[in-house]
């Protein structure tokens, strides 16, 4: 199963306050799709109205992941949830998030909805996750505001460098040689003392995991000014490795 294609499909690219609260830019994370189902990272504002319309059946969804709490990567999981489970008749749907996602004092699952899951497991850094053909390592905790994050391997492809401050130590915790990287690149310039990523972070992390492809997403307005397009061209110039700009509705094969 797991030697044949996965698509990927962006639902939305908008990081920052501005571009995703202004809906300069769709959000509502990324899908993973195997054999016609689906794993849900990340389902952000607006994820159930996009899958809608991207005709989407809900229930073909497998597993909703949450990288961290933030209302951006999360403000539609409960929806979706319920969807899922046709409102609880099914039971089909497992989640994998922080624990404090889920029963935290800041958590963004309803309590009500645990009950509908198949599979509830809670990341821990190195920790690994299955659920049918999915298979979800928490590679790294990262420093983000905060707020308890997890970069992600995906059924051991698809490297995903969620929201962080860069740290060295993701050199050495994040797959190398992965098939597709995709990198939260919220910011052009590094910016001291906020925990996003820069187009700096974005060029080492290519350059020493050397992924097959890269994808960056989650653009801030200055990235959006710069060019997402420019910026890819010159990350792929410098990395000798092909960088995608994501855009809203994007769909790759990996
Ligand atoms: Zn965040
Ligand atoms: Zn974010």
């Amino acid at each position: 199963m797991r030697n044949l294609k996965n698509k990927i499909i962006f639902l939305g690219t908008a990081g920052g306050r501005i571009v995703t609260f202004n809906l300069i830019k769709r959000s509502g994370g990324f899908l993973v799709e195997d054999s016609g189902h689906y794993l849900h990272v990340d389902p952000g504002p607006g994820a159930f109205v996009y899958l809608h319309h991207l005709g989407i059946d809900y229930k073909k969804i497998d597993l909703v992941v949450l990288s961290h709490l933030h209302l951006d990567h999360s403000a539609d999981v409960n929806t979706i949830l319920e969807s899922a489970t046709n409102g609880g008749k099914y039971r089909n749907i497992s989640l994998f998030a922080p624990k404090s996602a889920v029963i935290g004092e800041d958590r963004v699952v309803l309590p009500y909805l645990r009950k509908r899951l198949i599979k509830e497991e809670f990341f821990s850094e190195g920790s690994t996750h299955t659920y049918k053909s999915w298979k979800v390592k928490a590679v790294i905790k990262h420093r983000h505001h905060k707020a308890e994050t997890y970069g992600l391997f995906i059924n051991d492809k698809i490297v995903y460098v969620s929201c962080a401050g860069f740290e060295e130590r993701m050199l050495e915790l994040y797959p190398k040689n992965a098939k597709l990287m995709i990198i939260n690149t919220t910011f052009y310039r590094k910016r001291p003392g906020v925990e996003h990523l820069s187009v700096e972070d974005a060029e080492l992390l290519i350059k020493e995991l050397t992924p097959k492809r890269a994808v960056i997403t989650h653009y801030s307005m200055e990235m959006l000014e710069k060019g997402i397009e420019r910026v890819a061209d010159e990350l792929s110039d410098k990395t000798s490795v092909e960088v995608i700009p994501a855009k809203d509705n994007l769909i790759l094969e990996v």
